[in-house]
Order: structure tokens, then C-alpha cells, then sequence
């Protein structure tokens, strides 16, 4: 398996990890890279925003008792954390997407947004 990868969408070359998983394809991996496919599905959320709720709003509604079950957990060990004066606020990896959010990746195609 080739270590590395050409983008279709914007045409970098990235070592394969930059590709999600996709079973669809013959090597089981993405044709667009990680930030292609990020920026891709914001601006169809930020075009389909309804669809999007709707989605979500059906998602919480079949999985509520798990989804209930995980935050109360959650808040439990938030609770417990700050207690203890040991809560670092959000974890790393949401503070890494807040980053990644304040500063989204260059994209080929699109408008921005
Ligand atoms: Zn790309």
C-alpha cells in the first residue's frame, strides 16, 4: 500500500493518514483528505441547516436513554474533578477542535464561510 496520497479535491500530496477510512473504496480509504472532508461537511451543514436539526433532533430521539445515560455520567465525573480542584476545563481534544475551528484549513474549492 502506497505510504502517501494525492487529494482529488485539493490536490495535496498527504501521507495516507490524512485519509478516513472508507470501505467503499477499493483500499478502504477516502479519496479527499481529513480537511477536505471537514470543510466539505461544514458547508453542507451550513447549507442543509434544517436537515441537519432534523437529523440530530431524530438522532437524540432513538438514542436518548444512552445519550442521558453518558452526560449524566459525564457531569458526575465534571463534578467530581472540580471538586477536587483537578478540571483542566475542556478536554484537549475539544480545545484542539475549538482551535481547529478558529482556524479551518485552507480549502481549493468554495467561498469561505
Ligand atoms: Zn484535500
Amino acid at each position: 500500500m502506497p505510504r502517501l496520497r494525492r487529494c482529488r479535491a485539493c490536490k495535496r500530496t498527504k501521507p495516507m493518514t490524512a485519509f478516513l477510512r472508507n470501505a467503499a473504496h477499493k483500499d478502504a480509504r477516502d479519496v479527499w483528505c481529513r480537511d477536505c472532508r471537514r470543510a466539505y461537511a461544514r458547508r453542507w451543514r451550513a447549507a442543509n441547516r434544517a436537515a441537519c436539526r432534523a437529523r440530530q433532533k431524530a438522532y437524540y430521539r432513538e438514542n436518548r436513554a444512552r445519550l442521558r445515560a453518558y452526560n449524566r455520567a459525564y457531569q458526575r465525573r465534571r463534578r467530581k474533578l472540580i471538586r477536587t480542584g483537578k478540571w483542566q476545563g475542556r478536554s484537549a481534544s475539544a480545545a484542539a477542535r475549538a482551535r481547529t475551528r478558529a482556524a479551518p484549513p485552507r480549502r481549493a474549492t468554495g467561498t469561505g464561510g
